[in-house]
């Protein structure tokens, strides 16, 4: 069953060091956060599985890191100067700002006026100046998405890999918006970080690689540990469409506060290559496309035998890492109800868990069993599984409390027979809690079975 409320999350994410309120310590930062020793294991899990998915278990897509820093030039082309904006109401009586269509009725949800203005549009982007002297003409944005510096570089992957399409450019990085009102823990933030794939296709093929897409995308949260029940699909039609999209698909899921977006899936057309072409008129671009004076590349692949140009349409799954860790966590919370009390368990999918497996000594002050113990962890660690942890605290029921809220899949215990007699440990698993005893030379393979599950 998914956690019960919000601040159950909130609490458990700061308590165990998933994730912090960004400058706490004066205040805060609004809309921005930061991951903590166990949040940063899990998000980096929740990147790499995407990025295998994504990368390494298809053969056509391949991958890009691009900065963050972008060329003005390229978010007028894209039509995000124009068009990147949120409806922003002001509250003349208490000052607040809202989005309009956040609003329940024409009522602040600070003070209850009706004393509103007219939304207006607020651009979501952040500039920055660029260079020593900030005389307002040289600045360059902060991404709003990592989509448009994969456009800009079509024309390189393409030139140095002979991709033709169908076929997908991979990128995971930060994005910036400045949200009118940023909330819901990391649901709706200024900061974040978004996991997307542009797949490009030939023309006429878009709409059935559409459906291959959205398919996929529920399978791969699946396997996140996401439940099916728990993600609705949302058909975004007419003004809740983006400017660049001909259809596109929301996997809404059920969050603590709400059913709300965690990715879309969009049929970008020809729009954003269009966009960043020059000759555009030599071409047959189907989007109603800005005229581009300024670029010098020809975003488009010679058909081999037509020896036509033709710019492929995009099919993009968008997710956002942030919203993904918070609904893995909802997802894997629980408060389950034992013979003697409750006890809290993550239980997170093993491939995404923060920690693999915890490595305990029965008594912290015996070399033997410490050395033991030790020794067991840094073998355990070169198997290059994820991150192993040697805890000494010499506790053993506190600690399986402990990993239990956290989600570790395994905790292995180093004791007297151990050292004394036979070279096994006791292990013992989140989800059953059942106990066995296990030869040390058999653990990688058992940690290993339990990650692929
Ligand atoms: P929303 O309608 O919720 O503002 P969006 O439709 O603008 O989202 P997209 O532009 O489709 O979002 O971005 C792709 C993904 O990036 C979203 O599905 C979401 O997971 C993530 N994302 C977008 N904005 C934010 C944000 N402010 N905070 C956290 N994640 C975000």
């Amino acid at each position: 069953m998914p956690a019960k409320t919000m601040d159950e999350l909130v609490a458990l994410c700061k308590r165990r060091g998933f994730i912090f309120q960004n400058s706490d310590l004066y205040g805060g930062l609004q809309g921005v956060y930061d991951y903590g020793p166990l949040g940063v294991e899990l998000k980096n899990n929740l990147k790499a599985a995407w990025w295998r998915a994504m990368v390494y278990e298809r053969d056509d897509v391949e991958g890009l890191d691009a900065a963050i820093l972008t060329n003005h030039k390229v978010l007028h082309y894209s039509g995000h100067e124009d068009t990147f904006s949120d409806p922003l109401v002001d509250c003349r009586e208490c000052k607040g700002r809202f989005r309009a269509d956040h609003l329940e009725g024409p009522k602040c949800p600070n003070c209850g006026s009706e004393d509103l203005t007219e939304p207006r549009p607020f651009n979501l982007m952040f500039k920055t100046a660029m260079g020593p002297v900030d005389d307002g003409g040289s600045f360059a944005y902060l991404r709003p998405e990592t989509a448009q510096a994969t456009f800009t570089n079509f024309k390189n992957v393409v030139d140095s890999t002979a991709r033709r399409p169908p076929f997908g450019i991979a990128q995971i990085g930060k994005s910036f918006r400045n949200e009118i009102t940023p909330r819901n823990f990391i649901f709706r933030v200024r900061e974040f970080e978004q996991m997307e794939l542009e797949f490009f296709v030939p023309p006429g093929t878009d709409e059935e690689w559409h459906e291959k897409w959205i398919q996929e995308r529920i399978s791969w949260w699946e396997e996140q540990g996401i439940a099916r029940d728990n993600i609705e699909l949302l058909y975004v039609t007419g003004d809740d469409l983006s400017h660049y999209s001909k259809s596109t698909v929301d996997l809404m899921y059920r969050f603590p506060h709400g059913v709300e977006e965690l990715e879309g899936i969009a049929n970008r057309t020809d729009f954003d290559l269009g966009s960043h072409t020059k000759h555009q008129s030599d071409l047959d671009i189907d989007a109603n496309v800005k005229p581009n004076t300024e670029s010098n590349a020809r975003m488009a692949i010679q058909d081999i035998e037509t020896k036509e140009w033709v710019v492929p349409y995009v099919i993009e799954p968008a997710a956002g890492v942030d919203r993904g860790v918070l609904a893995v966590l909802n997802e894997a919370y629980k408060v389950e109800q034992l013979e003697k009390g409750e006890r809290t368990v993550l239980s997170l999918p093993a491939h995404l868990a923060p920690i693999k497996a915890a490595v305990i000594p029965l008594k912290r002050n015996h070399d033997g069993i410490v050395d033991k113990a030790r020794a067991v962890k840094n073998a355990l660690q070169k198997e290059g599984l994820g991150r192993i942890l040697f805890e000494n605290t010499g506790n053993i029921g506190k600690a399986y409390r402990r990993h239990d809220e956290v989600g570790t899949p395994l905790c292995i215990t180093v004791d007297f027979q151990t050292v004394e007699e036979d070279n096994t440990v006791t292990v013992r698993d989140r989800d059953t809690m059942q106990q066995e005893r296990v030869a040390v030379a058999d653990l990688p393979a058992l940690l290993r079975a339990r990650i692929s599950g």
